[in-house]
């Protein structure tokens, strides 16, 4: 399938439509942000691993009842995907105190907490992606009771699923982020991506970082650490 137009570029990806109406490709791209776009810079090599994994993950989480909007993967950057209307909502679910959570709730880093923490926040770079919660996702209409109860449901079926498979690769998954979206015909579906863009990932022994916080907080050794992931769940 061909690219026609392009529908939206956002921080990481540019998303193109295809003669298909119900598919669109997806293309991933090296550029890094944080702190809502106030630090910019490139993640060598980022494109192709955020790519990779994510496609690998989300065909795990299908095969373990969590549909997704993966069709095929293209080539290293370009993925063929269902089309959706994505729910403007960030579903973050965590294991372990960390990032915004730690500094919010003042709670050292690494420390585990007895259950996972589901949280909703406001897709909306201009107001700096707000946490909210049930009631107002209910009450601005982002979502039905239905589909969100669908969302929540599968978001903490996703931590499960993720949490065992890569304890296996020697990787502990402290947090990440979800999106979902709708299709033509309303059904729900995991969208966006699963990589070290969008989650924590702790090496087990170590606690060494494997994620975008290398970025964030200027700890070096970031292209590195994009490719130990991939080389810890690809095998390459
Ligand atoms: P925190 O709220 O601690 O900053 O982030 C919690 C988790 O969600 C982290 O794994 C982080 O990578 C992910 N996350 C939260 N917001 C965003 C976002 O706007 N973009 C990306 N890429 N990840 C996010």
């Amino acid at each position: 399938m061909e690219k026609t137009t392009q529908l939206y570029e956002g921080k990481a990806k540019k998303v193109y439509a295809t003669d298909d109406p119900g598919c669109c490709i997806v293309s991933y791209k090296d550029d890094a942000t944080a702190f809502n776009g106030l630090k910019k810079g490139t993640i060598l090599g980022k494109g192709a691993v955020n790519n990779r994994v994510s496609n690998h993950l989300m065909r795990l989480l299908e095969a373990n009842g969590v549909p997704t909007h993966l069709i095929e993967e293209l080539n290293d950057r370009e993925t063929l995907v269902k089309r959706v209307t994505i729910v403007p909502l960030e579903v973050i679910v965590r294991n372990i105190a960390a990032g915004s959570l730690a500094k919010r709730l003042g709670l050292d880093e690494g420390v585990k907490m007895r259950s996972p923490v589901l949280e909703y926040c406001y897709k909306n770079d201009d107001l700096g992606d707000p946490m909210v919660n049930d009631s107002h996702i209910l009450a601005m209409g982002w979502a039905t009771r239905a589909e969100l109860d669908q969302i929540a449901g599968y978001a903490l079926r996703v931590n499960q699923v993720l949490a065992d498979y890569l304890r296996d690769a020697g990787i502990e998954l402290i947090d990440f982020k979800l999106e979902f979206g709708k299709t033509a015909d309303g059904t729900i579906l995991l969208a966006d991506e699963i990589s070290p863009d969008t989650c924590r990932f702790w090496d087990s022994k170590t606690h060494e970082k494997l994620d975008k916080d290398r970025f964030r907080r200027d700890l070096g050794g970031v292209e590195d650490a994009y490719q130990e992931i991939l080389r810890r769940l690809l095998g390459e």
